[in-house]
C-alpha cells in the first residue's frame, strides 16, 4: 500500500539515491539525536538490503549513477549507489555478508591515516586494513578518499586542502594497485558557500577527481553537481518503511531547506 505521504510527493523522475551509511554495528547512540546517528544495526542493515533485492534494485558505481543521470530517460530507476564513509573495520564482519548475498556493491571512503597494515583506531572504532581492503576490492567493492586526516576541509588554506585530497588518493593508489576517481566531504558541507565550492572544485579536479558526495540531504538528478552529489544518510532509527520514504523522494526538500536554514543563520536573524 503507498502511504497518503508518498502519493502527494511529486513524481520526480530521473533521480537516484545515494544511501551513506558509516558504522554497521550494534551501537547505542540512544544520548543523541537521531540526525546525528551514525550506526546502522547489523539485523537492520539485512533488512535495508533484503527491501532493495526485494524491489528489484541494482547497485551501482558512482562513475556509472552520474553516466546514467546525464544520460537521462528511464535508465536512473531502480538504481542506487551506497556509500560508507570512514572505513570501518565492522564493514567485513556485518557489511559485507549481506551485500554479498545480494550480489550488490559498494564505496567506501577511507580516511587514510586510520587506515593501516594492523587495525587503526578512529572515532572510537577500528577501521579496516589494508589486507581488508585489497580483499574487498578484488570482491568488486570501491575505494574512494575521505581525506588523510577527516578534517574540517573549510577551515583549511588551500595548500593544506590540496595535500589532504592528493596524498590521499596517491596512497589508495598505491595500495590498491588501482585508480581512485572519488572523493566523501568530511563532516557538515558548507553548501552556502560559493567560494569555497568553486576553489575545492578545482582542487578537485587538479587532483584527479572526477566523482564526490557530501552531506547534502536529497537524491542526486541530472542537475547535481558531480563532484558534490546529495545523499540519504542512513543509520538504526531507519526502519524499512523509512528508508522507502526517503528512497521515494521524501527528503529531496531537505537540501533545499538546509541550504535555506544556514542562510538564515549565517545572515542574523535581523537579515
Ligand atoms: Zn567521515
Amino acid at each position: 500500500m503507498v502511504s497518503p505521504l508518498l502519493r502527494m510527493l511529486p513524481r520526480r523522475r530521473g533521480r537516484i539515491p545515494i544511501l551513506m551509511y558509516h558504522s554497521v554495528a550494534n551501537e547505542n547512540e540512544a544520548a543523541l539525536q537521531p540526525y546525528y546517528w551514525v550506526a546502522t544495526t547489523p539485523a537492520l542493515f539485512l533488512q535495508q538490503m533484503t527491501w532493495l533485492h526485494e524491489h528489484a534494485y541494482r547497485t551501482t558505481s558512482l562513475a556509472s549513477a552520474v553516466g546514467l543521470l546525464q544520460a537521462g530517460g528511464d535508465a536512473t530507476e531502480k538504481t542506487v549507489v551506497i556509500t560508507f564513509d570512514d572505513g570501518y573495520r565492522n564493514f567485513c564482519q556485518h557489511g559485507w555478508p549481506a551485500l554479498e548475498r545480494f550480489g550488490f556493491t559498494a564505496t567506501i571512503f577511507l580516511p587514510t591515516a586510520s587506515i593501516g597494515d594492523q587495525p587503526r583506531v578512529f572515532n572510537r572504532r577500528e577501521c579496516m586494513t589494508w589486507d581488508e581492503i585489497r580483499v574487498l576490492k578484488q570482491r568488486g567493492i570501491s575505494f574512494g578518499s575521505h581525506t588523510v586526516t577527516h578534517p574540517q576541509l573549510h577551515r583549511l588554506e588551500p595548500d593544506r586542502i590540496r595535500e589532504e585530497l592528493v596524498r590521499s588518493r596517491q596512497m589508495i593508489e598505491d595500495k590498491t594497485s588501482s585508480e581512485v576517481d572519488s572523493f566523501a566531504y568530511p563532516y557538515a558541507f558548507p553548501q552556502t558557500d560559493g567560494p569555497f565550492k568553486t576553489m575545492l572544485r578545482s582542487i578537485l579536479e587538479e587532483s584527479g577527481y572526477r566523482f564526490g558526495v557530501c552531506t547534502q540531504i536529497g537524491r542526486a538528478g541530472r542537475a547535481s553537481d558531480p563532484l558534490f552529489l546529495e545523499r540519504l544518510p542512513v543509520n538504526s532509527a531507519d526502519d524499512v518503511a523509512l528508508l522507502k520514504a526517503k528512497m521515494a523522494g521524501a527528503y529531496d526538500w531537505i537540501g533545499g531547506l538546509q541550504s535555506l536554514t544556514k542562510r538564515i543563520r549565517e545572515r542574523g536573524p535581523n537579515a
